[in-house]
């Protein structure tokens, strides 16, 4: 590694040809042959870095395993979870018998007591569902006719980012920042957790069903210490190209092996690859859960840090940075706070997470008030629970009435890329900011 000094004004075109790419639409470009191979090294600054970080020529694809951190404390089954205020006694998570769930990885079967129970709950609960057909595997390209209508009737987030109001995309306060970590729990999870302990630092984690079965004390340690914990299904498909059983199925059986790991339910949800429309969100509410995405500034550009495609090599640690450095310039102008795309499923992500990310959003001034989503909205860690949520705060989503931006509003438009661009003061900016340190590292 070498430091170079770069004039702000180069910064400044090179961030601005790195709008940043919403991860399926990167994929979709990948996989018809029109994208290049990514170049190996890229411009970014960093304020600080954790001492004991793991190099970034070392986080690459095939990087030799690591050794992983023991969970920093365990918790016993009847321990009081003293971080949500009257939730009920810890599970004993020996006792899950993964042969009463689902297959792991795989998309739930609708056929079984469960996922019929589910239907009919969803059923009795008064919330129509729209009648939107499934889109096909492929995203926008694959899908015209949705795509021509996602940012009307079918509000679809994937083509373009409709968002409805009751879509959690950004934190309300500035320079407030909603952490977020997907796709666990895993082995390199009790690496960020040990990193978050010693900053003292609280998450909020999207995990997936088929996960929690394989590491349920980890899940248990993230919830007992504070964290929040939040659906991301069971086996991580694309919920629009699912049928509605399916959909109910894969956000159920993830409800209820939360349920049997901490005792609690979970009031929030992440869909897979940010892929939510009209009907996924009346059958989320319908089922008590309110979607949380990240933050959009344009039609193209999200918050996505690319840090999942570190594991495979479509993405590397310098681009990686790069689009971090995108995120911190771009986000310090907003008058709101802001949700980023991160994950701990992969070794790569927690090391460029721990040793870069987080260092370098710790040292940032003016300061990130960093917390988990529930927080940053200004709401307690009770209400991310079903079983603990008071109702005062933060309505169930199930019981919320219908009216403009709900799901419940089928016929309405949703607001489109342009509207969510609006609605941040300061991005005019997006494209011409320019970065004050001038010391820029290259691999
Ligand atoms: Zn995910």
């Amino acid at each position: 590694m070498k430091t170079i000094l770069f004039s702000s004004l180069a910064v400044a075109a090179v961030a601005a040809h790195n709008p940043l790419e919403a991860r399926q639409s990167a994929s979709s470009a990948a996989s018809a042959g029109t994208g290049a191979p990514p170049p190996s090294s890229f411009s970014f600054t960093l304020a600080t870095t954790n001492p004991t970080a793991i190099p970034l020529a070392s986080i690459v694809s095939n990087a030799q395993t690591q050794a992983t951190h023991a969970l920093p404390t365990t918790f016993s089954p009847g321990a009081t979870p003293t971080a949500v205020k009257g939730a009920p006694p810890l599970p004993n998570a020996a006792l899950l018998a993964p042969s009463s769930y689902p297959a792991l990885d795989v998309i739930v079967r609708t056929d079984s007591p469960e996922v019929q129970q589910w239907i009919s709950e969803v059923n009795k609960s008064g919330i129509p569902i729209p009648d939107i057909a499934p889109t096909v595997a492929g995203g926008c390209p694959a899908n015209p006719v949705a795509a021509a209508d996602a940012d009307k009737s079918r509000c679809w987030w994937t083509c373009g980012g409709c968002v409805q109001a009751t879509d959690i995309t950004t934190c309300p306060d500035k320079l407030t920042w909603g952490l977020t970590y997907d796709d666990g729990p895993s082995p390199y999870t009790p690496d960020l957790l040990q990193f978050l302990n010693e900053k003292n630092l609280k998450s909020t984690f999207f995990v997936v069903g088929s996960r929690v079965i394989s590491f349920p004390s980890f899940l248990q340690t993230e919830y007992m210490q504070g964290h929040q914990i939040a659906v991301h299904t069971w086996s991580h498909p694309s919920l629009t190209t699912l049928t509605n059983a399916q959909i109910i199925g894969e956000l159920g059986w993830s409800k209820k092996v939360i349920k049997d790991v901490l005792g609690v339910t979970p009031s929030h949800f992440r869909p897979p690859f940010g892929d939510i429309d009209n009907r996924v969100r009346a059958i989320a509410k319908a089922m008590g859960l309110t979607p949380v995405m990240w933050t959009r500034i344009s039609p193209m550009a999200t918050f996505d840090t690319d840090d999942f495609d570190l594991h495979s090599g479509a993405s590397t640690a310098s681009k990686v940075l790069q689009n971090w450095n995108f995120i911190e310039a771009n986000a310090t102008t907003f008058d709101t706070g802001f949700i980023l795309l991160e994950h701990d499923l992969f070794q790569q992500s927690v090391d460029i997470a721990t040793g870069y990310i987080l260092p370098d959003a710790l040292a940032h001034q003016p300061a990130f008030k960093i917390e988990p989503v529930i927080s940053c909205m200004n709401k307690p860690l009770t209400d991310a629970y079903i079983e603990t949520n008071d109702n005062k705060t933060n309505p169930p989503a199930q019981s919320a009435s219908g009216g403009p931006g709900s799901a419940q509003a089928t016929g309405g438009s949703g607001s489109n890329g342009s509207a969510v661009v609006a609605a941040l003061p300061g991005l005019g900016s997006v494209v011409a900011f320019t970065i004050s340190l001038i010391a820029v590292m290259t691999l």
